[in-house]
């Protein structure tokens, strides 16, 4: 991508009523915009950030067995009184149809996704199943403080699973929480991120959330540095010591619930009476689980967890492009420009993702604070300096060492590092 042709400018003046970090070094960079309080316009580098934390999540989804679905956003009145939760889930947007019917916009979808299992599942033989989605939910969240940490607006992932039995339930559980720990490796969490007892409300003891450790998290949870468990505050009366190892010292942090695992067992299918018949011809509920995840709240926490003064870091395999090249020409038609130029479409027909700083009138240090706020991994720099050696300039985005590269052996060497 040409960083001339781009649509939105790095820079820009700040919402007054920005408080998050998060929210405001996004919004500097050129990844976010923000219209309202919780609502955010996902930009080029943000749309590209957004969609590769989800392609993530999508196949390590699609390695426990989950069949994507996409369910509408629009819900109606009836389903949510089926559960008893149009009264009860306050954060529920709710609204009026020109029919006359009433609707929420989709918070969760318990309400469209039991119905819908419901319709497919008759006997043992069609047990179990999970299935999933990445779609934007809205909730009416009294405090949007957060960024993109707390929307009103946002992107879930949420998974369902459907089982014969609660021993099937559990199997499947630790399964999946296994699949969310290799989502944060990948994410570059992972060395913070910690599997959190938290309530489990009326049909289980607990549920899991996965909490990652950052100033900016709203929670707070107490650590078992031995166990790596963590409980969260909610429970921390009813559950003082380490659920594991019983000790009692526990750390205290801040987090952010990056995850949340549920075993629903019959809640939602006893509401619509979603029974199967099993090997012995008898009747039986379906026991259910739910898998939250949230993609734009992961790039938030990216964002707090990796940064300097100067910008983002991102990890390598979230980052809007590997390369960033800048080109310091003086002059769009020198040389410097040419031999810059020349390099970006060799890198784009390597397949390597880069975004190229071919503008012109900014001064080395304008592009070089560009190229910090934004935070690709590797910054390539062509110059008249570099040029007169016939080398490039390369340097990680968390490193301080600067490298020379031959300039005819630069894609060569980047391929490979890319695909590292
Ligand atoms: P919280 O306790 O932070 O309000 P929650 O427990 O209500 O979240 P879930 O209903 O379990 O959240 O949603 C599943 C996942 O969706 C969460 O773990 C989180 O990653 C994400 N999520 C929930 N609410 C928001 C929000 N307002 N903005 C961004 N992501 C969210
Ligand atoms: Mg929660």
């Amino acid at each position: 991508m040409r960083q001339s042709q781009l649509f939105t400018k790095v820079s820009r003046e700040l919402p007054k009523d920005e408080t998050s970090y998060n929210a405001q070094i996004l919004i500097r960079a050129g990844f976010v915009d923000k219209l309202a309080a919780g609502i955010y316009t996902y930009l080029p580098f943000g749309l590209k950030v957004l969609n590769k934390i989800s392609n993530i999540i999508r196949e390590e989804m699609e390695a426990i067995g989950g069949q994507e679905i996409l369910m509408p956003g629009l819900t109606p009145k009836e389903n949510w009184e089926t559960t008893g939760r149009w009264e009860k889930f306050d954060a529920l947007f709710r609204l009026k149809g020109g029919d006359e019917r009433e609707y929420a916009l989709g918070a969760t979808h318990e309400e469209v996704v039991t119905p819908l299992a419901q319709k497919h599942t008759f006997s043992y033989k069609e047990l179990p199943f999970a299935v999933y989605q990445i779609q934007t939910k809205f909730r009416n969240e009294l405090r949007a403080k957060a960024g993109l940490i707390r929307g009103r607006e946002f992107l879930m992932k949420d998974l369902y699973s459907f089982h014969a039995d609660e021993e099937d339930l559990n199997r499947y559980y630790k399964i999946a929480q296994k699949a969310y720990f290799r989502v944060f490796e990948r994410v570059g969490l992972l060395d913070r991120t910690y599997l959190t007892f938290a309530s489990g409300g009326a049909f289980s003891r607990y549920s899991h959330e996965f909490q990652t450790v950052t100033e900016a998290g709203e929670d707070t949870i107490y650590i078992c540095d031995d166990c790596q468990l963590a409980v969260n505050a909610e429970i921390i009366d009813e559950q003082p010591n380490c659920p594991n190892c019983e000790k009692k010292e526990l750390r205290e942090a801040g987090a952010v619930e990056v995850g949340n695992i549920f075993k629903l067992r019959s809640r939602f299918s006893e509401a619509f009476d979603f029974y199967y018949t099993n090997e012995a011809g008898e009747r039986k509920i379906v026991e259910m689980g739910c898998y939250g995840m949230g993609p734009s709240r992961l790039l938030g926490t990216v964002v707090e967890v990796h940064h300097d003064d100067r910008g983002i870091i991102w990890p390598e395999a979230v980052a809007p492009f590997k390369i960033h090249l800048l080109s310091l020409a003086a002059r769009p038609d020198d040389r410097v420009s040419e031999a810059a130029n020349k390099l970006y479409v060799e890198l784009v027909n390597s397949q390597v993702e880069v975004l190229y700083d071919d503008r012109n009138g900014l001064s080395a240090g304008e592009k070089f604070a560009a190229a910090d706020l934004i935070g690709c991994p590797i910054r390539l720099v062509v110059s008249e300096k570099t040029l007169a050696q016939k080398k490039v300039e390369i340097k990680k985005r968390n490193s301080a060492k600067v490298e020379f590269v031959d300039l005819d052996r630069v894609v060569r060497v980047l391929g490979n590092q890319a695909t590292r």
